[in-house]
């Protein structure tokens, strides 16, 4: 089964974006946990704790199925040791905010070299952040995701996901989502060849770390390495594209999140999707 979401608001209390995401027909969702522009943020509340369970039980929303994604602040394959610090520091807190929050995975892009260091060099350096946060933490799974890769952002290329997961200790808390808009503005051509696309995936990474997807078209071109979303049709990728990843089977049972940009469609595009996906 598909279970497709939409990142919802969580400003006034993190207990709302179930609510959120009830309210446009999702059956999974993300959130931030904490505002995701600043590096400190009052620690959850037990109340607040208490009523997102209470929500996400009462609108059948399951841990497997919520997919919150950290702070656009943090790097994880920083270059300068006190930045990286920090970022590993905000990190073990937004690993720690999921295990309050009773949640199984946290969603994050791995990081930029800034071109002070190899991408090899970095991307070890994300790993040992993510071993890091694994030994402070218990039962939330790291899920790295593709990205652009623009300017000298890591995990563009399937195998630095996969340099990262080598290295990590504990494989059963690492993961992978990969966004559609992500994929194909880093070259993977999701068009004309949607087969070899995936493929290379399992090859090179393996299906068996696919925890979720985020559902984007692009407003960029294959190959341009521009992260720029769409909404689903709009943009490069089309509605057929769409149809497809909904039939295919391989992204049954996991989080399928819109990050799209125009909100006021999300009620739409989670309907759409659905009806493809039967
Ligand atoms: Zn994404
Ligand atoms: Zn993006």
């Amino acid at each position: 089964m598909k279970y497709i979401g939409a990142h919802v608001s969580a400003s006034g209390g993190v207990e709302l974006a179930p609510v959120n995401a009830h309210q446009i027909g999702a059956t999974a969702f993300a959130l931030f946990t904490k505002n995701q522009r600043q590096w400190v943020s009052k620690p959850l509340t037990e109340e607040s704790i208490a009523k997102f369970k209470a929500n996400c039980e009462q609108y059948g929303f399951r841990p497997e199925f919520i997919l919150p994604h950290d702070s656009y602040l943090i790097n994880l394959g920083h270059p300068e040791e006190e930045a990286l610090m920090k970022s590993r520091a905000a990190f073990v807190d937004e690993m720690q905010r999921c295990e309050q929050l009773g949640l199984k995975l946290l969603n994050f892009h791995p990081g930029s070299h800034l071109k002070q260091i190899s991408v090899e060099e970095s991307l070890a350096l994300v790993a040992e952040s993510i071993n890091i946060a694994l030994e402070q933490t218990t039962g939330v799974t790291a899920v790295i995701e593709n990205t652009a890769g623009q300017g000298s952002n890591l995990g563009h290329e399937f195998w630095h996901l996969k340099y990262i997961i080598d290295r990590v200790t504990d494989k059963s808390r690492v993961g992978v989502c990969l966004d559609t808009c992500h994929t194909f503005t880093a070259g993977y051509d999701l068009l004309s060849d949607y087969d070899g696309v995936f493929n290379a995936f399992a090859e090179v990474v393996g299906f068996e770390y696919l925890r979720g997807m985020h559902i984007n078209d692009s407003k960029k071109e294959l190959g341009s390495r521009v992260d720029r979303h769409d909404s689903i049709g709009k943009g490069f990728l089309g509605f057929p594209f769409f149809e497809r990843l909904m039939k295919d089977e391989r992204f049954d049972n996991m989080p399928l999140i819109l990050e799209t940009i125009d909100e006021t469609l999300w009620a739409e595009e989670i309907a759409w999707l659905k009806e493809q996906a039967q």
